[in-house]
This record gives structure tokens, sequence and C-alpha cells, in this order.
């Protein structure tokens, strides 16, 4: 017999509050249902009492459960934690699972929640009150799993609603405008006015095969938190009952109005759009490739603009990396040839990637050839297509809509891990596809010795390129400091990002000449002007030549200092060379491309292997600095789930990341610890993307924990100087940081409001506008007060033109790219010190960045008179 009394328990440690007292009027309103709230010393979430878990966000920060009176509780963990999207949290739970009082449900990082969520408080609230008739509640600091927290006395379960008369009414389909989708506050708000219909309101959520899945009770909190709405999902409403014809029209407005949250207006059509494109749009944005019209005229000077990625001059043929829309036919010819040529498809598909298995470079991709394989046999994959084609449809066509089936399903799915896979099923898809539509569609074979354009490339895609082969190439998209720009200074491949998009609109074998260093695509150019070039390209050729004799002496200016020149590695392919590039040592170990283009994280092990062999690689007192890993924004790892971000940029990044994955962070805290016992050269940590000296803090303490649990000696930390809060509190920061690296990269992105990659801004993304200077400048002030030296690792300070700059503002170290190395050591030995702060000086006076490159250019190719002045002084 059930009883009709229920007691919670306290479901977290801390002090009692009353509802009243939450900072968020959908709680303190009890819009959500009646209850109370805990201001938690804890960071776990047990179940306060026996139930069923009805549901777990997929945020993972509020669960529901349901007693086994019906009495449903959901327990809410913070303020405004939805947006944290599952970063930071933890469910030990799923839905469906029988649970016993004092059962851990879910648990948080309380460090990262605090710091990112309006509040911790955490709410349990009843929110089928109805079935309450009286509540009380305990006072003071309560006990997980001790206290009695609320004691409830229960009605009868209600009986089903009499006003499900008349006929059902159906509204116009609604997209969903919140930002953070239908979360607790909304679905609060919309089920608290669908309460006030005597009318039966489900909510249905309409699915992209315009499917329908289970609707939702519109009055239920829970029910409509259980539908997961993300921004732009379609949704409508029905309503059945005397009065559903009201209902529908104020809550289909309430619903179009954001449910009670101020939300941006949709533009249908862009959703349309959007929603298209996710189903049917290649990788890459599909290129305009219909003839120059005349608002696409070229300019008549046959120029086109972009910026410099790779420095270098080449001229020669394009070629369009265009990724292949394949034509499908829906119908077939007979079932029978459809299954062969599917047949034949997949053994061929799988036989290749027996061979790719076998041939991989690494155990990681080994790991996911051999995982293609594997979903290749995948039953279910193989009936969809079989029925699809039984019913007349083409082997292709059958194919596409299994797999296409089959990834959406998997991409859906909560644990992020299983969701990622959905790419694979998508590569996968594509692999079959590609043999069944033919050949001669697919054909991507690059022709050797052509300047490549494309709308974008990814890191892997450029990693892949045989710089053998291509003589440079140029991307609509991305900016200087990209990381596409990065891979392509590495490889020593000129280079321009950010490209007009007129130039995807060339036809392949046109004549140009990319002259990279000043970000620009000639056009037809005249034999003239590539024979004037070419011959400056011969006298730098031998200023470099020089300079590469002279590369492994230290660069020591002309007063007398000697700067340290490192370099930026990814890992230990780029080390080969380095010292006879003149390398001094890593100023920069991106230890983020050990994590990318794998199925997993590297174990500790791995990742000590790893970072040995770079530190080998360099001698007794040579410094190597281990950047920990720095990824969200433009570096998404599939095996990590990074919550997609509307600003991804001021989102879960660098530093971030690693404090929100403790468990990953600490593997990597511990291998480059051993790392750095193992080596002789001086192995330096450093944390990226600091913000607050409270992260800097918490980074230390868990290096230092697990330093003394090693029982290995400590080893200098430095902070990546990439945010204007660091430099402005460079002395704060200095005084708890053994180094600084000046990452210009971000530091001019973060400074100038300019994401690094954005292809229309990249001229304004420039690391020598002089308010970017202005902070270097004080991040080394603030830094050499308290001997913290300073080093930049940015893109700058891989340019030799930037050097005397550099010097001037007092950096110490300057860590670039390989090949530009020899360069920058010239440049140095060119300088002397009081020179270079005279032109610092009036850098940082100057107004724009061209005015600073107009000095540079003069400070380069001094007048006659100025020589002159210089000499003297
Ligand atoms: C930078 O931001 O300048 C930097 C060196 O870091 P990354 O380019 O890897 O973000
Ligand atoms: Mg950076």
């Amino acid at each position: 017999m059930q009883t009709n009394e229920l007691t919670l328990y306290a479901p977290i440690s801390g002090l009692i509050v009353p509802l009243e007292q939450v900072p968020d009027e959908v709680f303190a309103k009890k819009m959500v249902g009646d209850g109370i709230s805990i201001d938690p010393t804890d960071s776990s979430l047990v179940a306060p009492c026996d139930g069923t878990v009805l549901q777990v966000h997929r945020a993972r920060h509020a669960v529901t459960l349901q007693s086994p009176q019906g009495v449903e509780i959901l327990i809410h963990i913070g303020i405004d934690t939805v947006g944290l999207k599952g970063v930071g949290f933890s469910a030990h739970v799923q839905e469906g699972d029988s649970v016993s009082a004092g059962d851990k449900l879910l648990s948080f990082d309380a460090d990262f929640v605090a710091t990112q969520a309006t509040s911790l408080l955490t709410q349990i609230l009843i929110t089928n009150d109805e079935r309450v008739a009286g509540m009380q509640y305990s006072q003071g600091i309560a006990q997980a799993g001790d206290t009695a927290l609320l004691n409830l006395q229960l009605t009868e379960a209600s009986q089903k609603s009499t006003a499900s008369n008349g006929a059902t009414i159906t509204g116009p389909e609604i997209i969903i405008p919140n930002s953070q989708g239908l979360h607790a506050r909304p679905s609060a708000t919309l089920a608290g006015h669908a309460k006030t219909f005597k009318a039966t309101i489900h909510l249905h959520k309409t699915t992209q095969a315009h499917n329908t899945v289970q609707p939702a009770n519109a009055k239920s909190v829970v029910a409509l938190m259980g539908l997961e709405l993300d921004l732009h999902d379609r949704v409508y409403l029905t309503a059945t009952g005397d009065d559903a014809e009201p209902a529908i029209k104020a809550l289909s407005t309430l619903i179009n109005e954001g449910s009670g949250e101020d939300c941006l207006p949709i533009n249908k059509e862009e959703t349309t759009n959007s929603s298209t494109a996710k189903n049917t749009a290649p990788r890459q944005a599909p290129i305009d490739r219909s003839p120059i019209n005349d608002t696409q005229a070229l300019p008549v000077n046959g120029e086109l603009h972009g910026v410099c990625a790779s420095p270098g001059l080449v001229a020669g043929k394009i070629w369009q990396l265009v990724r292949t829309t394949l034509t499908i036919d829906e119908q077939g010819k007979n079932t029978q040839w459809e299954l062969s040529q599917l047949d034949a498809a997949l053994k061929q598909a799988q036989k290749d990637l027996t061979h790719l298995a076998q041939t991989a470079d690494s155990e990681a991709q080994k790991g996911i050839f051999a995982a293609h394989s594997e979903l290749l046999t995948d039953p279910e994959l193989l009936e969809h297509a079989q029925g699809h084609i039984a019913q007349g449809k083409s082997a292709a066509w059958a194919w596409q809509q299994a797999f296409e089936a089959q990834a959406t399903l998997l991409s859906q799915l909560k644990n992020a891990l299983l969701a990622a896979r959905a790419t694979d099923m998508r590569d996968l898809g594509q692999r079959v596809l590609t043999l069944l539509a033919g050949d001669e569609q697919a054909d991507n074979t690059i022709p050797d010795n052509v300047i490549l354009i494309a709308d974008d490339l990814t890191p892997s895609d450029t990693a892949n390129l045989d710089p053998q082969r291509i003589l440079g190439f140029c991307t609509a998209t991305g900016g200087a400091s990209s990381h596409v720009a990065i891979i392509a200074r590495a490889l020593n491949i000129p280079a321009i990002a950010g490209i007009d998009k007129r130039a995807l609109q060339l036809p392949n074998d046109t004549q140009v000449m990319l002259r990279a260093d000043t970000g620009l695509l000639q056009i037809a150019p005249a034999q003239e002007q590539i024979d004037t070039l070419m011959a400056e390209q011969k006298a730098d050729n031998i200023l470099n030549k020089a300079a590469l004799s002279a590369a492994q002496k230290p660069a020591i200016t002309q007063c007398g200092k000697t700067i340290e020149v490192v370099c930026n590695v990814g890992n230990i392919k780029d080390v080969n060379g380095a010292q006879a590039l003149g390398a001094e040592g890593v100023g920069l170990l991106r230890s983020e491309f050990l994590f990318m283009q794998r199925a997993n994280a590297p174990t500790e092990d791995e990742q000590t292997l790893a970072y040995s062999q770079v530190a080998n690689a360099f001698g007794k007192g040579q410094n190597i600095i281990i950047r920990t890993l720095d990824v969200g924004g433009d570096k998404p790892l599939s095996y990590l789930p990074l919550p997609k971000e509307d600003n991804p940029f001021l989102g879960v990044r660098g530093i971030r990341v690693s404090l929100a994955h403790p468990e990953v962070f600490r593997t990597q805290l511990r291998a480059i610890l051993r790392a750095s016992h193992d080596c002789i050269a001086n192995v330096h940590i450093m944390f990226p993307m600091i913000t607050t000296l409270e992260d800097l803090r918490s980074a230390k303490a868990m290096l230092e924990q697990e330093r003394i649990a090693l029982n290995v000696a400590p080893i200098p930390v430095g902070i990546m100087v990439e945010v204007p809060s660091v430099a402005m509190l460079a002395e704060q920061f200095a005084r708890e940081a053994d180094f600084f690296s000046v990452g210009t990269n971000d530091l001019t992105q973060y400074t100038l409001a300019v994401d690094r990659g954005h292809p229309d801004l990249a001229k304004t993304a420039d690391p020598l506008n002089p308010a970017v200077l202005a902070m270097i400048g004080r991040a080394v002030e603030g830094a050499h007060k308290h001997n913290t030296w300073v080093g930049v690792c940015g893109g700058i300070a891989s340019d030799p033109l930037a050097v005397p700059i550099l010097l001037g503002l007092g950096v110490d170290e300057l860590s670039g790219s390989l090949p530009s190395l020899p360069r920058v050591k010239a440049a140095i030995r060119d300088q002397t010190l009081e020179q270079c702060q005279d032109l610092a000086q009036q850098a940082l006076l100057a107004s724009t960045a061209d005015d600073v490159r107009e000095l540079l250019q003069k400070h380069k190719h001094p007048a006659p008179s100025t020589q002159h002045r210089m000499l003297r002084r």
C-alpha cells in the first residue's frame, strides 16, 4: 500500500535556502514547482528518495526522479548552468534507472561550475505539485542523504482530465527561438501558461524527416524538458477541449516570443536554409561555379587580395580543390542489378579499408580504419539500404539514405563519444557512395606543380599536402593566424588566407603569381612582372642562404645582447632539422597536435614518450616549453565532449578545457613531469589562454599535487599572454609565473575583437596594430619588475620585419616557425637595442598598423640621411 507521506532527504550537503531567496524568478516564484534550495558545500548529488530516473538533462545539470507514489522531483544544480552544455558535469544514472535513496545521481566540478554559472544554488522541486497537499522543510545545514529535507503530504493521484472533449486543433509550426533551447526556465513558463487552460495540450517536435517524436504534455515541465528542444528546432501544439483554440493561439505566441526569455526574432528563411544545408551540404560550403557575372567580375588590375599565411613567391597554374557533390539518380534499374552494385561497392570499400588500416602511419589511424570496416558490416545499415533497393531505388540513393539515417541517429545520442561516430559513419558512407557513383565523378587528383585554390582547408587537409607537389595555396577562409596558416608555414609552402572569393571562380590552369608576402594573387601577370619579382626573390634567396649558413650561431645584437631563438613545433617530426636551422630549444610545443586526428586521447605513457622525444632532440641547458592542451574554438577534438558554442573563442577554450576535464589535464601534467625527469633539456610547462589568476592558481595547484605524487623536481611554470587581461595585470601574473610567452595570434584577436580566422577581417587582425604592441610592452614591463622573462611565440615572432620592434619592447626570447629562424636570427644581428627601443617608442605612438609597417620599412631600408643619423647615435 502506498503511504500518503513522502520524505525527501537532502540530495546534496549545504545550507538550506528558501526558494523565494533564489536569484531567479522562475524558481523563486515557484514556476517550475514548489520545493527548497540548497547552497552546496559538496559536489555530488544523491537520490533524495527511492524512485525511477525520469530524465537526465543532456546538459547533465538537472535530473528528475519519480517516487513510487508518482511524485516528480526535479533537482536542478545551479542557476544558468544549462549554458555550460554539460561541461563540468557528470551523470551517474540514465533515464529509466531505478535508484534507492542515497544513490549517486550527478556530480560536478564545483570550482569550474562556480566560476562559470550565476550561482551554485541547487533546487529540489516537486514539478507535479498537484500531488502535494502539504509540505514542511528543514532549516540550517543539510547533510546529503541524512537530513530529512522535505516532508510531503500527498493527495491521491489525480483523475484524468475531463477536458478532452471536442475536436483536436493543431497550431502552426513554430521555430524555437531560445538560444539554449527549451530548458527549465522557458519550459516552466510554458507549462505555467498551459495550466491556465482546461484543454489537453501537447507540444510536438518535428524531426528533420518530418516525423514526430512522442509529444509532450505541455502542462508538464518535465515532459517539455524531455523533448530536448534546441534553438531552431521546429514544434507545433495540439489541443483538445473547450478552450483549445485560445490555448493554441496564446501558447504558440508565447513559444514564438521565447517562452518568457529574451530571444532574437527568427528568420524563417535562414533556418530553413541552414537545416536543408545540414542534410545535403558537402563538408566544404558549396562554391558558386557559375560564370563570372558583372557583379562578380574580376578586378581590372587582375589583383585578388588576402593575407599572408605563409611567405613566399611562386608563379604557376591554379587548380581548384572542389569537394565533389555526387549526382545520384533516385530510381534504380532493377532490383537484382542494384543489389549487385551495392554488394560490389561494399566489397571494394572493405578491401580499401583493410589496405588503409594495414598501411596507416599511426596506430590511431589504423584504429579508425578498422572501426570503419566494422561499421561497414552493420546489419541495420545494410538492411536499410536493401529495403530501399527492393522498392525500386538505385543502390547509390538507397545507400545514401541508409548511412545518413544511421549518422543522424548517432549524432542525436547523448553520449558525446558515440555521437561523434556520426562523422565516421558519414566518412564511410561517402567512401561507398563515391564507388557507387563512379570514380569519374569524384576524381580529386591534384596535378603536380599547381597553386591550389580552395574555399577552406582543414588542418588535416593541409598536413596531407605534399609540399614537393604543390607550389602554393590560397584559401578563401582563415586568417594569418589560423591553424591552416600555421601548418602552411611549417611546411614552408607559400600561402594566402582570406583570399577574395572571386579566386574560387577562376578556371583551372589560369596562370597566376602568388605573392604570399603581400597577400596578393595576381591573375595573368605580365612576364616582365614575373621576371622583376623573381629577381627580387633571387636577391632574397641570397640573404636566406647567408642567414642559413649563420643559423647555428647565436643571435647577438650589435650592442652585444644575446636573444634566445627557439622554435614552435607540434611533434617530434617537426623537430628534425631544427638545430640545423638554428633552433636553440623549443619555445612552444603545441601539445594539442598529439591529441588531434585520433579516436582517443593519448595515454600518459604515449605522451611521456612524445614529450621526451622532443626534449631529447635538444641538449643540456636548452629550454623546451611544453604547452598544455589548447583546444576548443577552432581546434575541436572528436573524443572530448566540448559544447557547441555560439562564441567558441570566448568559451571553453585553452586552460578552461583542461580545468573542466581534470582527468585529461592531470594525465598530461604527469606526462610532462615524467618527461622533465627523464631528459637533460630544461622542460618548462606553459598554460594556454590564461585569463585570470584563479585559473593559473587552479592549474598550478593540480601540477603541484601531481608533482608531489610523482616525487619529481619542480619545473618552471609559465603562461601564454593571449588576452588583454593578462597584459593589463602583467605585474600580478608575473609574481606567480616563471615566464610569459606572448601569443600574438590570440592576443591580436582578443585585443582587436577580430576572429583570427575571419575571412573578411583578416587585414584588420594585424599584430602590428599599435594597440597589440602596447599590450606586449605592458606585459614585458610588468614581467621584468618580477624577474619574469618574456618570449613571443605568436606568428609575429617569425616575421623578420617585426624583430626590431619586439626587441625594442624588451622581449627576451623569440619562438618562430622553423623555416623563419635563420632570417629572424639575421634580423637580430642587424640591430642595436637602442635603435630598437627608439623604433618601439615610435611604433607605440603610431596610429595604425600601416603606419607601423611604414616605420619598419624605413628602418629596414633607411634613407641615406636617416642612415647617417642612426649610425651617428
Ligand atoms: C598564439 O595565440 O599566438 C599562439 C601561439 O597560440 P595558438 O596559435 O596555438 O593559438
Ligand atoms: Mg593561442
